[in-house]
């Protein structure tokens, strides 16, 4: 099977491996589509911090944001069969310690994480890709495989909106146009918002987030500020998701935020904010928490795709083949893109 090595410094290669053998309770799986996240560019460059502070062990298969197709299931295997069309954690858990037996996988002390840092699961820029029955969720009917490769991105999305009462009175404002911000904004507007707003400043892809059903602001040409006032008659956003990570987002979502309004952080800083005033959040009595991934939620984002059927192909701006995946990994190959998809085998 073909299968692709990370090796840092922006280098990679191709190996051909032999077909894994399979333990009781593993599934393997054809895969068919792979996203590339910002994290595999990252780790694909080595110019990260993980990579910088030792946390990524080269070379390295990437790959976490995957679809495909049962090939062969473990004797103990119940759940699925040969052809059923499938998605996974982006962590695996050991299935054997007390917690896992118990059933709760995400106090696993022996989590790996799947084609990123150490303890490292190996990831699925590969033709199969060995994975726990535990850590598979069926893809609905009329979601396509390769929509369901977004699965993996809308989960993360999803440890935000699922903390958030969003009903058809919420104004939900969302910062970063990137995968997880379509994610968020997508999810938003499943949970039935009144308004859903993203907020950016590269205009393909807000034009992608129009696509998606949300409403835009672009901070070049308007003012975030002002625009979210006059949509919610100077009231300010129910709900902030901060998906940038960008410097000053942080600030931004405090005032953009209602008194009494929510606010997940999703991004990553790569530096400290130093300048927030903490009079603000008390004084509107905030209420702000981070998001990290949590087992349970790829359930839970299936069930909503299921349900209201989306339309998330938007999201996929560029898609290459298997063998040309290095262009992909390159960020500034694709400078609008928000998610590059790599076709990995025909469905
Ligand atoms: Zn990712
Ligand atoms: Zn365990």
């Amino acid at each position: 099977m073909k299968t692709f090595f990370a090796d840092g410094k922006g280098k990679g290669h191709f190996e051909n491996l032999p077909e894994p053998a399979l333990k009781e309770n593993e599934i393997l799986v054809k895969i068919c589509y792979c996203g590339v996240c910002g994290t595999d560019q990252d780790l694909f460059s080595g110019s990260c911090s993980f990579a910088e502070n030792g946390q990524v062990t080269y070379p390295v298969r990437l790959g976490h944001e995957w679809s495909g197709i049962v090939e062969k299931v473990g004797s103990s295997v119940t759940k699925f069969k040969l052809g059923d069309r499938i998605v996974g954690d982006n962590a695996v858990a050991c299935g054997e310690c007390e917690d896992c037996t118990n059933g709760d996988f995400d106090k696993c002390p022996n989590t790996r994480y799947v084609g990123t840092i150490d303890p490292v699961y190996d990831g699925a820029f590969s033709e199969y890709f060995v994975i726990p029955e535990h850590h598979v969720y069926k893809i609905p009917d009329g979601i396509s495989l390769k929509e369901a490769a977004l699965c993996e991105p809308f989960s993360v999305a999803y440890g935000a909106t699922k903390r958030m009462n969003i009903n058809s009175e919420s104004t939900v404002a969302v910062i970063g146009t990137g995968c997880i911000g379509m994610a968020a904004a997508v999810l938003s507007i499943c949970a039935g918002a009144g308004k859903t707003v993203v907020i950016g400043r590269n205009p393909e892809k807000l034009k992608a987030a129009k696509a998606l059903g949300a409403e835009i602001i672009n901070i070049r040409n308007q003012d975030r500020f002002e625009e979210i006032d006059r949509m919610t008659g100077g009231k300010g956003a129910d709900f902030v998701i901060e998906c940038s990570g960008a410097q000053g987002t942080f600030t931004d979502s405090i005032n953009l935020a209602r008194g009494g309004g929510i606010i997940g952080l999703i991004g990553f800083y790569e530096k400290s904010e130093t300048d927030v005033n903490v009079d603000t959040i008390v004084s509107k009595s905030l209420n702000i928490f981070g998001v990290m991934g949590e087992y349970g939620n790829m359930s839970g984002v299936l069930k909503i795709l299921e349900q209201k059927k989306p339309n998330m192909l938007p999201i996929i701006t560029d898609e290459l083949n298997f063998e040309d995946c290095m262009k992909g990994f390159v960020r500034s190959n694709y400078p609008n893109s928000i998610k590059t998809m790599i076709k990995i085998c025909e469905e």
